[in-house]
């Protein structure tokens, strides 16, 4: 049986470890944190997925949430011109639905299924470069994947030049999971609302499902040094909440009038930051050089309290980098 090692507990990792063990692979998972963890964590996306991308995870028997996650069946579109008057709306519906599981549901009930389904999971906080060289010296695993999102380990993946237009990041991002929006009353079907402010941002606002069950996300994307950027600064929940509230009042009234009993999901519901887009190369060399697909080897299958040790230097080549970076 195929072994693959796969560093980084997110959708890209965690999807692909439970297709690979449903294919018969041999599967473990670093992961950074324990599913309590993540749970306890801040969200990390606002995770909107659509038709397609949700059935190559009901293909698996990934799609666990599906009777309790919102079913968006349409986007309404409204433009802010000038700023805070609207001038148009756009309802659109899609031709199969869309849903968005709070990545801290998601990701835990995911690591769990890993190994309810027979695959390794080893807890081991930030596994670095040297750590990705000793893996490949031991020779444990055919194919050893980073999907580690951002961080050192990205550094393994050169940027792609001409796929990765921009050099700064494009809107600073504001995120805050809440309770009680009142429903849209231009459009009862569940919807995402986009609401554009030329040359300022967008205001989206996103059905979901969070830890306290169904919840709706209100998502700033704020042009960079615009009047909309006031998220340099990670604030507390309660004042970012706050300052969401208040940008949505000016610039995007009729949302405003959805929103007096808005109150944050949890004690933990926000999320703040920007980044560059950035895409990179799909195969990175470790230090010690190396060409050529993940070793073959013998082994042992790793328990869930082995740490890899420094061993002699090996060759390796990571097979995949997630090229998305996420604010904290
Ligand atoms: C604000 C925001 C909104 C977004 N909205 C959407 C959306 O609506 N729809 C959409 O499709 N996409 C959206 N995205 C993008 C989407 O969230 C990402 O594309 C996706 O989460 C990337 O998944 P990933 O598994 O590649 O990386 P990540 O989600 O970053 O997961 C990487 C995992 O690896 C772990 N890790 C990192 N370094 C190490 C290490 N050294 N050792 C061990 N583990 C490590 C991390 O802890 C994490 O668990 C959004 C992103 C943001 C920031």
């Amino acid at each position: 049986m195929r072994r693959v090692l796969i560093v980084g507990a997110g959708q890209c990792g965690l999807q692909l470890a439970l297709s690979l063990l449903a294919e018969g692979y041999d599967v473990t998972v670093m992961s950074a944190r324990t599913p309590e963890e993540i749970r306890d964590g801040w969200p990390t996306s606002t995770q909107g997925m659509f038709g397609l991308a949700l059935q190559s995870e009901r293909d698996y028997g990934l799609n666990i949430w599906e009777d309790r996650v919102p079913h968006i069946e349409a986007l309404h579109v409204a433009l802010s011109a000038p700023p805070g008057e609207k001038a148009l709306d756009i309802i659109a519906p899609v031709d199969q639905h869309a849903e968005s599981t709070d990545q801290r549901v998601k990701m835990s009930g995911w690591l769990e299924l890993v190994e309810q389904r027979g695959g390794t999971v080893i807890i081991y906080q930030g596994v670095t470069t040297s750590d990705l060289d000793g893996l490949a010296a031991l020779g444990r695993y055919d194919l050893t994947i980073v999907a580690a999102g951002r961080g050192e380990l990205g550094g393994l993946f050169d940027r792609n030049a001409s796929r990765s237009p921009y050099t700064t990041p494009q809107r600073g991002l504001a995120v805050a999971y809440v309770h009680g929006l009142a429903p849209d009353p231009l459009l009862p079907r569940t919807n995402v609302g986009f609401n554009a402010i030329p040359g300022f941002g967008e205001l989206f606002v996103i059905p979901a499902l969070t830890l306290s069950g169904p919840c709706d996300i209100l998502f700033w994307e704020a042009v960079p040094a615009g009047p909309l950027d006031l998220w340099q600064e990670r604030l507390d929940p309660p004042d970012h909440l706050k300052r969401t509230l208040e940008l949505i009042r000016q610039y995007v009234p009729w949302v405003y009038e959805r929103c007096a009993n808005v109150e944050l999901t949890d004690a933990r519901a926000t999320l703040s930051g920007r980044f560059v887009p950035t895409v990179r190369h799909p195969v990175g060399e470790l230090p010690s050089g190396g060409a050529g697909a993940g070793r073959r080897g013998r082994g042992d299958r790793q328990r869930p309290d082995h740490r890899p040790g420094q061993q002699q230097r090996g060759e390796m080549r990571a097979g995949l980098s997630a090229r998305h970076s996420q604010p904290r």
